[in-house]
């Protein structure tokens, strides 16, 4: 899709080609960010760029054991929090930490395909379930694919490609079925809340699996909520009561390291410690989804209203949604198929554009729907 998007960025102009198929936020980061960067590049201090303890400065985290603490109202240290090189990394340690090869990872469909690749980094097998028709996991067809090999889930809410929340009874429930699942094959059964976009959420609460399920790692950067992907910065924070919860961490913390990406990077730790509790302008997003969507469903398209992220994932209206995101570059609108996400018969509009692109791309989207 990248490639399909220059090659019609060189043929019609910048400006003519409408892309939805990046998660890359479009919005600045706040002035908050931009001010803190430039008080620390002019602080004098020797050392400010040097290694740190491979989990990251002990005092950011505190800082971010503190925001998770109030945001989920369990009690997170410092001591259980990982600095990390965006949720990517998150993940790749605590899956390097916990997986044997031949372990299973229940990954939800349609997923984030990352989470596949991730798995099988570590020498685990994902185990694919497909939520329900709202998108919502399938708390039977979970409970049926948990076997004695069952390591971890993976969860993500709000969710890339869906825009869905998961609400907090829904969670509870899950809580309570790994709960009962870990007891009947032996292990504990980790959740893994991936949720790089925790706080990009327009009229749902977001629930904290932290104070919901013990057996949990948070995975999580500030890519999304302040608009630095390419800064690479993140956290991974272990429930304090979670089953060998120091092993864990010790793991995870070695894993940092020899996974090659050593500690995440010292200036960024440093520039978000302080801004845990600021985000870019989320009614931005919410206003492209309002727009995006009425568009989309006053064109005859089915698709859920997401309450959270920056993605729809409308229904294709043929069944072929590779051929139908083809017949939409036809329009010169990017989308990514389905198939892409392990849910074929959709596609997937990131909305993170500047506000023009969707209201240039509507007809287009109007007219290739009129003539399925
Ligand atoms: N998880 C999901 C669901 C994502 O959409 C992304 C990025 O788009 C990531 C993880 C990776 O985030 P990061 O850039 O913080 O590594």
């Amino acid at each position: 899709m990248f490639e399909a998007g220059i090659e019609l960025q060189a043929k019609h102009g910048r400006d003519n080609v409408y892309d939805f198929t990046l998660g890359n936020p479009m919005l600045e980061p706040p002035a908050a960010f931009v001010d803190k960067l430039r008080q620390l590049t002019a602080d004098p201090s020797p050392g400010m760029h040097r290694y740190m303890p491979n989990a990251g400065y002990p005092w950011v985290r505190e800082k971010v054991a503190e925001a998770l603490s109030r945001d989920s109202g369990v009690t997170v240290r410092g001591q259980d929090v990982i600095m990390t090189v965006g949720a990517a990394c998150a993940l790749n340690i605590t899956l390097k930490a916990l997986l044997n090869p031949g372990d299973e990872v229940v990954v939800l469909a349609p997923y984030f395909v990352e989470y596949i690749f991730y798995t099988s980094n570590h020498g685990g097998t994902p185990r694919i379930v497909h939520t329900d028709d709202r998108f919502l996991p399938d708390l039977d067809a979970i409970d049926q694919a948990i076997g004695e090999q069952t390591k971890a889930l993976i969860i993500n809410s709000p969710n890339n490609p869906t825009g869905v929340v998961y609400p907090r009874s829904l969670l509870e429930q899950l809580g309570a079925l790994l709960g009962q699942a870990a007891e009947r094959v032996g292990h504990p059964i980790y959740l893994l809340s991936d949720e790089p976009y925790r706080k990009i959420s327009y009229d749902q609460e977001v629930a904290s699996p932290l104070a919901i399920y013990r057996d949990c790692v948070l995975c999580t950067s500030h890519s999304k909520d302040l608009g630095l992907p390419g800064e690479r910065i993140g956290a991974a924070a272990v429930h304090p009561e979670a089953a060998d919860r120091e092993l864990l961490v010790q793991a995870m913390t070695f894993a940092i390291r020899t996974l090659g990406f050593v500690n995440a990077p010292a200036l960024m730790q440093r520039a978000v410690a302080d801004l845990q509790e600021v985000t870019v302008d989320i009614d931005h997003y919410r206003h492209n989804r309002d727009l995006m969507h009425q568009g989309l469903v006053a064109a005859g398209y089915e698709c859920a209203l997401p309450g959270g992220a920056f993605y729809m994932f409308p229904k294709s209206p043929i069944a072929d949604d590779v051929e139908f995101v083809r017949r939409l570059q036809e329009e010169r609108i990017l989308a990514v198929p389905g198939k892409g996400f392990g849910t074929p018969g959709h596609f997937r509009l990131a909305y993170c554009v500047d506000r023009e692109v969707i209201e240039r791309a509507l007809p287009g989207l109007a007219r290739v729907r009129q003539e399925c």
